[in-house]
């Protein structure tokens, strides 16, 4: 198995070659054909999370390091440990990734995502970055028909953390707002799935002119140009007629958070998704004033996978702009996406 780990935080990943590993149990050995590069890589790259007030969250306190990343995979079953059943060797599909433990409370009921032991692929045990990944068990691989593969695997994250985001707001009306934060690789999916989720008018906001013309031609109602905050509010009002229904903050940094909380209206119901970190000022008495409701949201779970690949295979979603890109250029992958110059999605393939 020839994979690009992490061997120190922050230090350049580095190539190197394991056996080919035995699946055991119910695991499947997945010859991977494609690899996405999400912003969530770079977090685990740095070892933490930014929380705020100079908290971080030590990810060294939930993985261990030498580290494969890359939670975005695509492959073809190589084998089948005894006890996996359902898939043939040579069938291709998308590992869902957000796999719980299996054996508590809230695994048992279904709600993987609640798990507080989980096992997911790249980011708790080591992930698509390589050539060849165990996937735990059948359940997990999703079928994804015609779709290319390069562009299947991005639905595994950045496809179904819209998607799942978008869910949270399926209650829009035709002629509400809901302001998009971040036209990146998941705010951009979220762009493409909005008109199968909501039905309310779509506006993005990006500080970069290239994403937001990206952001329209993909079927965004309204750009805004939130490099000046206020400035961006005060136009979010204007657009809106006195705020958004809905906001889903993509970046989740404090300006984009403060714009996706302050540019709601009465009522509205903000969707908080990116991982940038830091905190931000919350005005307590506007929550009750002004009746709003902040939720997080997480990827997404394996049943809003298969809702979400029945559109895609259904060619109801349009494919978001995708760069391929050989295994062993992961590290400029890296810097290319912390540097801000990546649209859409970077993938990685063993085979190019
Ligand atoms: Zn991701
Ligand atoms: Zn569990």
């Amino acid at each position: 198995m020839h994979c690009q780990q992490i061997i120190h935080f922050s230090e350049p990943l580095e190539a190197r070659d394991y056996p080919t590993p035995e699946p055991k149990g119910t695991e499947v050995l997945m010859k991977i054909d494609a690899c996405g590069v999400c912003h969530s890589d770079l977090h685990i790259w740095e070892g933490y999370f930014d929380l705020g007030n100079g908290q971080k969250m030590d990810l060294l306190t939930r993985m261990s390091l030498p580290f494969t990343l890359g939670h975005e995979v695509v492959g073809e079953v190589a084998a089948l440990g005894p006890d996996a059943e359902g898939v043939e060797v040579g069938e291709k599909y998308i590992i869902f990734p957000w796999i719980g433990c299996g054996e508590c409370s809230v695994c048992k009921r279904g709600d993987e995502l609640l798990c507080t032991s989980p096992k997911t692929v790249g980011t708790r045990y080591n992930g698509g970055y390589a050539d060849e990944v165990i996937a735990p068990h059948p359940r997990y691989l999703v079928p994804y028909g015609n779709v290319p593969t390069e562009l299947a695997c991005t639905y595994a994250c950045s496809g179904l953390t819209a998607y799942s985001a978008l869910k949270k707001l399926s209650h829009l009306h035709e002629d509400d707002w809901l302001l998009l934060i971040g036209a990146g690789g998941v705010g951009l999916s979220a762009v493409h799935i909005a008109s199968q989720v909501v039905k309310a008018k779509i506006i993005v906001a990006d500080i970069d002119a290239e994403k937001r013309a990206i952001a329209r031609q993909s079927g965004a109602h309204e750009t805004l140009d939130n490099s000046d905050p206020a400035a961006a509010l005060a136009k979010l009002q204007e657009i809106t007629g006195g705020g958004a229904a809905g906001s889903i903050d993509f970046v989740g940094a404090p300006v984009t958070g403060s714009l996706g909380f302050n540019g709601l209206r009465r009522g509205g119901h903000m969707v908080s998704v990116g991982l940038f970190g830091d905190s931000m000022p919350l005005s307590l008495a506007m929550m009750p004033l002004a009746m709003r409701t902040i939720q997080g949201s997480y990827v997404g779970s394996l049943e809003e996978m298969h809702e979400l690949m029945e559109l895609v295979r259904a060619g109801k979603v349009a494919p978001i702009p995708y760069e391929v890109r050989p295994l062993d250029a992961a590290n400029s992958a890296l810097e290319d996406l912390k540097a801000g110059k990546v649209k859409g999605r970077i993938v990685l393939s063993p085979h190019s």
